[in-house]
Parts: C-alpha cells; sequence; structure tokens
C-alpha cells in the first residue's frame, strides 16, 4: 500500500467494512480481524446473522436461475456485488446462457482487489467490473453502456445492497434512476433486511454495525414494495428470502429453523 493511491482504492484495515463483514458470515478469506471481531460480536447477538448472509446468496442465484431460464434476460448488472464468493452472478447466467453479459459494481475497494475473479466468464459473454458508487447512478449508467445494450432488457440487481443506504442517502433516487435507464422487459431484482419478522434482534444488529461506523436500515414490507413502484411484480412478490422460489434452490444446505430477516424480490418494467 502507498501513500499516494486515492483513498477511494485504499483497504482501510481500521474499521469494518460490510462486504467484508458479509464476507466473514459466508465462511470467506478476504476479511480482517476488525471484521471478524464485528461479525462475531453480531453473531453473538443474533446466531442466525450467517444463515441469513446464505440464504441471500441462495437468493441472488434462485433469481438469477429464474431469469436465465424462464425470463429470457440475458444482461445484469449487479450493483453492490461483494467480494467474489464461487458461484457469482455470471457463473450461474453464463451456466445457462454463455452469451450473458454481466456488468459487476462495487465501491469498496476489496472488491476491486478480487475482481479477477469476477472476469473470468465465458468467451461468448462479457464480463466487467466498474469502482463506482451506487449513489451516483448516472456515473455507473454511463460506463455500463459500454457493455450492455440499453436498447435490450437488462436485470438490475441490487442484492443485499439498500440496507446500506439510507432514504435520506438518495436509496428510492438512485433506484428510481437506474430503472428509468432501462428498457421494457427488463426488472428490478432487490433483496434488503427487515426488522417485521424479528425486531429485537435485527435493531441491535444495527446497533452493533452503527457502533463500527457502518449505516444500516431495516425496512417494512411496505418500504421495500415501494422501490417497485410502477413494476409489475412476479410472483410470489416480495417476500423472505428463503421463500422465494424454492424450487429453483440447487446446491443449497439446510438453512435450520428461524426467520430469514430479509426480504427479495423481483419487477418487471412493462
Ligand atoms: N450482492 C452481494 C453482496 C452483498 S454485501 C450478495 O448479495 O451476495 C453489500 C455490498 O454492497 C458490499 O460489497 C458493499 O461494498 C456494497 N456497497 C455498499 N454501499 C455501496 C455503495 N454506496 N455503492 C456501491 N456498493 C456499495
Amino acid at each position: 500500500m502507498t501513500g499516494t493511491e486515492p483513498a477511494g482504492r485504499r483497504i482501510d484495515t481500521s474499521k469494518p467494512h460490510p462486504a467484508r463483514v458479509y464476507d466473514w458470515f459466508l465462511g470467506g478469506k478476504d476479511n480482517y480481524p476488525v471484521d471478524e471481531q464485528l461479525g462475531r460480536h453480531i453473531t453473538a447477538l443474533d446466531a442466525g446473522a450467517p444463515r441469513t448472509a446464505r440464504a441471500n446468496r441462495w437468493f441472488m442465484q434462485r433469481a438469477t436461475r429464474l431469469l436465465v431460464r424462464q425470463s429470457g434476460i440475458r444482461q445484469f448488472l449487479d450493483v453492490g456485488t461483494g467480494i467474489p464468493t464461487a458461484p457469482n452472478l455470471h457463473q450461474i447466467a453464463q451456466s445457462t446462457a454463455p452469451d450473458a453479459r454481466i456488468v459487476y459494481v462495487d465501491n469498496d475497494p476489496i472488491v476491486l482487489a478480487h475482481a479477477a475473479a469476477l472476469l473470468r466468464g465465458t468467451p461468448e459473454g462479457a464480463t466487467e467490473y466498474l469502482q463506482a458508487d451506487a449513489r451516483e447512478p448516472l456515473t455507473i449508467l454511463e460506463q455500463a453502456a459500454r457493455v450492455l445494450d440499453f436498447d435490450r432488457p437488462i436485470a438490475l440487481s441490487l442484492i443485499a445492497l439498500l440496507h446500506f443506504i439510507a432514504d435520506e442517502d438518495g436509496a428510492h433516487e438512485l433506484v428510481d434512476t437506474l430503472i428509468g435507464a432501462l428498457a421494457p422487459g427488463s426488472c428490478l431484482v432487490l433483496s434488503a433486511m427487515t426488522a417485521d419478522f424479528e425486531r429485537e434482534k435485527v435493531e441491535r444488529g444495527i446497533a452493533a454495525y452503527a457502533a463500527g461506523g457502518v449505516t444500516l436500515v431495516a425496512r417494512s414490507h411496505a418500504e421495500v414494495s415501494s422501490f417497485f413502484k410502477g413494476l409489475e411484480p412476479l410472483e410470489p412478490g416480495i417476500v423472505s428470502v428463503a421463500d422465494w422460489h424454492p424450487e429453483l434452490a440447487e446446491g443449497e444446505t439446510p438453512l435450520g429453523e428461524g426467520p430469514i430477516s430479509l426480504y427479495g424480490g423481483i419487477g418487471f418494467k412493462a
């Protein structure tokens, strides 16, 4: 690490980062002691936290399978990608549709550092990684247009991203701007944290993240639904990710008892 790197590209190991804490929950190795410390603290408050991370990852896989197999989607814009964890979205998509094109976006320099794993796709398709902030959607759209054809359907996937962005921080504006740029037949795939099922546990988790300097917001069913305004919901609507299209599960292991405090769903643009 040199002192001349721009701040946005430097890996800060002095405070926990969402991508690395999530990696720790998933059993990954791309995290630092501060991340593990927060991960352990949250697990002590809520033993279900690692299973929530797994259930979320599986939601991404189920949703991607459904979109390539049943909806004919061939392009993905995945914002808030996270540290690569096999299988990644492009591997799921390209295993059915080798010509699928994927643009990954994250603002954490550690994801950039591991981006090589996100770029190993099929020769017929395309994968690209952009280091950008979701709160600057116009920059994302401009750069993504080098790889994706915005005249054809694109799945915008915001999976476990929006609970890191409060409404005051522009969560709705960024969704509206990105959706606004998509052609008919495109869709929004989203998962987001909720306190609807286990209020106290989730609130304790939020407080632990806040103590580590990370903003986390839980949203009600109505609040999560409002991101889909103007879109046609795909059945079964917005439900706990564990209950979303279980028939599309492949390679999942039993999650165990207890609710999963993440809503997920898909909505299509007419
Ligand atoms: N989508 C992946 C990872 C979720 S973890 C999955 O569901 O498995 C959330 C990711 O969002 C992290 O990698 C974090 O770095 C990223 N993130 C958080 N805020 C962001 C922002 N403002 N812009 C871009 N990425 C962001």
